[in-house]
């Protein structure tokens, strides 16, 4: 039998961070301020200060006003979670927003606007502030002078257990195919969620976290959340911000609102903040015989708007205050590339809805530790599974902004609890059989004949299966049915995978989490027969609150995935359904 360090490079650390995206950085910078002397280990597919989605053109940061706290959960609760929401969880997040703030901007972050911050919400006092785009340099700047240490360009694939315990993780270099085994004495997870690979700026997420906790044994939660829609350009296939306020169908009428909508439907489509929802009316058009739809770019306020223009930069530079230099010349960047992808140079723009996905089911309890022992977890990869949302795509659910804060404060709570844990144990017994496997299993499409399934064809394959509005957006028990039984067939041809190189191989990987994902998504959708929130079934057109205020819960239970109904503690939460 081979010894470990003839499997591969051992590395022993107490404290690894898995992904150094916003979140990774902010878990590994508050472990070390927990606890100095604890080794924190950070590892990527990426590059220190680069790596994740907080860099890709957003910098909206939320925060709930000192004081205006209950009104928020309230309110979310009512009219965002659909009641689906841990309403204690989301009551510590309202609590803790301002907190995040001031030790965020402790580590070299700089807030635009916090002073002025703009009202995000015609509601509630939610307000709304910016960074630039280049926010993770200064984070990588603390964690560095605090003695993090960084291994970028590896990927993990999955987790290493001794019992029920979480005692390492088990990754490759994408860039020459070596094998690493860290040993650890607790695990941080912040790799984050599944975008299935559709919209290009969320092109990074792809669920390999999320596949290696539930293969681990962990406990998933609101996967039937996870197909959060925005509209995208049909020429350029970026985002056509503000479009939703401005479709019109092939016969030129006005489609942002139907007046023969289901009641049902209207608590979403065209809802509070984000009307990614409205893809929903744009396949009603089209099934009627009305497409395609176009965005009609004379009627679209947004751009133009303060907020398009100071927060988002979609009209050339911002005014003064609310200058962003690095985040100016991203979207100089995508503008150009928008201009350059029109075909037609028309004011009707046709647009169609894109799958963002935002799916993030890994459940954690109030301090972010995951079901499994010495497991934790922070930002997207959590976001619905921590349930403070309910019934939304999380992020960013309909809390713009929400995406960085809730990545930056989870880091803190799981770093928190995580170094604790981590300063008490002691590094547990890595098996070598079990590595061994792991590698044969992992390296096994490099070693396949080249006429197996590519990874393309698998990548492909999801997004026909994801996209359709009729299957992730707009559900019913024949098309989810349908769905399903298409990511079976791709889930059988995943022994035949091939991969070319390491960084094909990684791709392997993806594709094994974003089948696995699909398979969540729909076996959960198909459980939950109601109408809640994001989950729309044409078949079950109310909420039912009799049946329907449980979480469904996904495990592996010997290599079939389980789903169970947990229910929520309605009885001692504050807000009920009326
Ligand atoms: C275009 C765009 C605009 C946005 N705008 C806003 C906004 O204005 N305001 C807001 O609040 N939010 C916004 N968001 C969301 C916000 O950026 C995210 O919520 C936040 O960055 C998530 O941070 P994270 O660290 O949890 O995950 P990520 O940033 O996704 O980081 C995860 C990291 O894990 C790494 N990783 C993944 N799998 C593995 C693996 N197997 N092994 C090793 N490493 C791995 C990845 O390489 C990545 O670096 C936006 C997102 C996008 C894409």
């Amino acid at each position: 039998m081979a010894t470990l360090e003839q499997l591969g490079t051992v590395v022993e650390t107490d404290l690894l961070v898995v992904g150094f995206g916003i979140s990774g950085l902010a878990a590994a910078i508050t472990a070390k301020e927990e606890n100095a002397g604890l080794k924190v280990l950070a590892v990527d597919k990426g590059c220190v200060g680069y790596a994740g989605k907080a860099n890709k053109g957003g910098g909206h940061v939320a925060f709930i006003p000192e004081g205006a706290e209950e009104l928020y959960v309230e309110y979310h609760t009512r009219n965002c979670g659909d009641y689906l929401n841990d309403q204690d969880l989301i009551r510590k997040y309202a609590h803790s927003t301002v907190k995040t703030m001031d030790r965020w901007a402790s580590w070299g972050v700089n807030f635009i606007g916090r002073e002025h911050a703009g009202q995000a919400h015609a509601v509630i006092p939610w307000k709304v502030c910016i960074v630039d785009n280049d926010i993770m340099i200064p984070m990588a700047k603390t964690a560095r002078k605090l003695g993090v240490e960084f291994r970028e360009k590896i990927t993990i694939t999955d987790l290493l257990k001794e019992g029920d315990k979480v005692v390492g993780a088990f990754g490759f270099s994408l860039l020459t195919g070596e094998t690493y085994i860290f040993k650890a004495k607790a695990v941080v997870m912040a790799c984050g969620d599944q975008n299935f690979r559709i919209m290009r700026m969320w092109n990074s997420g792809r669920g390999d976290g999320i596949a290696a906790a539930y293969r681990a044994g962990a406990k998933m939660r609101n996967a039937e959340f996870g197909s959060f829609m925005n509209i995208m350009s049909a020429e350029h296939k970026l985002v056509a911000y503000g479009a939703e306020d401005a479709l019109v169908n092939a016969k030129g009428e006005n489609c942002s609102e139907r007046a023969d909508l289901d009641p049902s439907l209207k608590s979403v489509v065209g809802g509070v903040d984000l009307g990614g929802s409205q893809s929903v009316l744009m396949y009603l058009e089209v099934r009627d015989g009305k497409g395609p739809i176009f965005e009609d770019t004379t009627k679209n306020g947004f751009p133009t708007s303060f907020v398009g223009r100071n927060l988002c930069n979609l009209t050339g530079p911002p005014d003064p205050p609310f200058r962003r230099p690095t985040s100016e010349k991203f979207w100089a960047r995508i503008m150009e590339k928008k201009h350059a992808g029109y075909r037609n140079e028309g004011t009707l723009k046709e647009v169609i809805p894109g799958v963002v996905g935002e799916f993030s089911p890994l459940y954690v309890d109030h301090d972010y530790a995951t079901s499994v022992t010495g497991l934790f977890a922070s930002g997207d990869i959590c976001g619905c599974g921590g349930g403070w949302a309910g019934a939304v795509p999380t992020p960013p659910g309909r809390n713009r902004g929400s995406g960085l804060m809730h990545a930056v404060m989870t880091a803190i709570f799981a770093a928190t609890t995580a170094a604790k844990y981590a300063a008490a144990a002691s590094l547990g017994n890595v098996d070598a059989d079990q590595v061994a496997k792991l590698k044969e299993e992992t390296y096994a499409p490099l070693k396949r004949m080249k006429q197996g399934t590519t990874t393309h064809e698998v990548v492909r394959e999801i997004g026909e299966i994801m996209q359709p509005v009729a299957y992730s957006g707009y559900k019913s028990e024949e098309r989810l049915k349908e769905a399903l039984d298409r990511v079976l067939v791709l889930k059988a041809k995943l022994p035949n995978l091939v991969a070319k190189d390491p960084h094909d191989l990684s791709s392997a990987n993806e594709c094994r989490s974003m089948v696995l994902c699909a398979e969540m998504f729909y076996r959960t959708s198909i459980e939950r027969k109601e109408s809640r929130g994001w989950h729309m079934r044409e078949d079950y057109k109310t909420r039912d609150d009799k049946n329907g205020a449980n979480w469904i819960v996904v495990q592996d239970k010997g290599g079939e995935m389980n789903l169970t109904l947990d229910p929520l503690p309605m009885d001692r939460y504050k807000y009920k359904p009326e």
